[in-house]
């Protein structure tokens, strides 16, 4: 499943790739789950608007899009109707979802839910065998939680502090940072020293400092690395095999900590495993 960092490398990819194009048409297919607005409105939305930006927010790509200026009206004709000057179209990957940037006579995979014709003459098609991605279109794009590459340490203090939750499941939920998976939460523990079961409450500053560090590095370390990979995801014939954290405790269980040898520890908590060092973490 498409993580923080690879929805980040993958919307920097595609950034690269259509900023500026323009929307000439849209193919929705009949399946309804990918279709998280109405066809008509996804339809209406994306097409002859043009590609502005586009962004990472939390685990959702966000295309901004503007509508290039209006002919001239006649002095005497009716005023079409206003169209909504700027809008997003949203896409979340799901578990198997893949933007492909490719030509025209690109085979049509099965299992693609929308086709893009762009004035470049591009196609910009949206893939998801199992349909757990969403397409959307808003004008307010806005989801809950802070951007944990963005917030500042002493908002990051304020929104673990008074939680008498694990601190990892405060650390997944998305509420208070959004984006942050099972995987970059353990492994984030693991260089704060932090167990994965440790209220959150009783987090000291100190603590809180190397978290917030940590997590942020444990995401860049992750685009950085996605960086030289970027085309698997947009090219025709892209494989969704994402690229990888060197993790140091994640789906290590048994096996020597990186640090001290002491063997890594799996439980579960709130239904997802943690893996930690038990010598390493408290
Ligand atoms: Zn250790």
């Amino acid at each position: 499943m498409p993580e923080l960092p690879e929805v980040e490398t993958i919307a920097r990819g595609l950034a690269k790739r259509v900023t500026g194009d323009v929307i000439d048409s849209v193919w929705l297919g009949r399946k309804k789950e990918p279709l998280k607005s109405p066809a008509a409105a996804i339809a209406s939305t994306l097409e002859n608007s043009r590609i502005a930006a586009v962004r990472r927010m939390g685990k959702h790509i966000v295309f901004d899009l503007d509508r290039p200026q209006p002919a001239p009206q006649p002095a005497n004709g009716r005023r079409a109707k206003p169209e909504p000057a700027n809008s997003q179209w949203i896409v979340h990957l799901g578990m198997t979802g893949r933007m492909q940037l490719c030509e025209p006579q690109a085979e049509i995979e099965k299992h693609t839910h929308a086709i893009l014709k762009l004035s470049s003459g591009r196609e910009l098609r949206f893939v998801d065998p199992r349909r757990f991605g969403r397409l959307s279109v808003t004008t307010s794009a806005e989801f809950a939680g802070l951007e944990p590459l963005e917030i500042d340490l002493d908002r990051f203090i304020s929104l673990f502090r008074r939680r008498k939750t694990p601190i990892k499941s405060a650390l997944l939920n998305q509420k208070l940072l959004r984006g942050v998976g099972n995987i970059y939460a353990d492994e984030s523990l693991f260089r704060a020293g932090i167990r994965p079961r440790r209220r959150a409450s009783t987090i000291s500053r100190d603590q809180f400092t190397k978290l917030h560090r940590s997590v942020k590095e444990v995401l860049q370390e992750a685009i950085a690395r996605g960086g030289s990979s970027i085309s698997d995801y947009v090219d025709a014939d892209g494989e969704a095999g994402f690229f990888q954290l060197e993790h140091r405790v994640y789906g290590r269980d048994g096996e020597p900590c990186l640090v001290c040898r002491t063997p890594i520890k799996r439980v579960v908590i709130a239904g997802r495993s943690s893996h930690f060092c038990p010598n390493c973490q408290n």
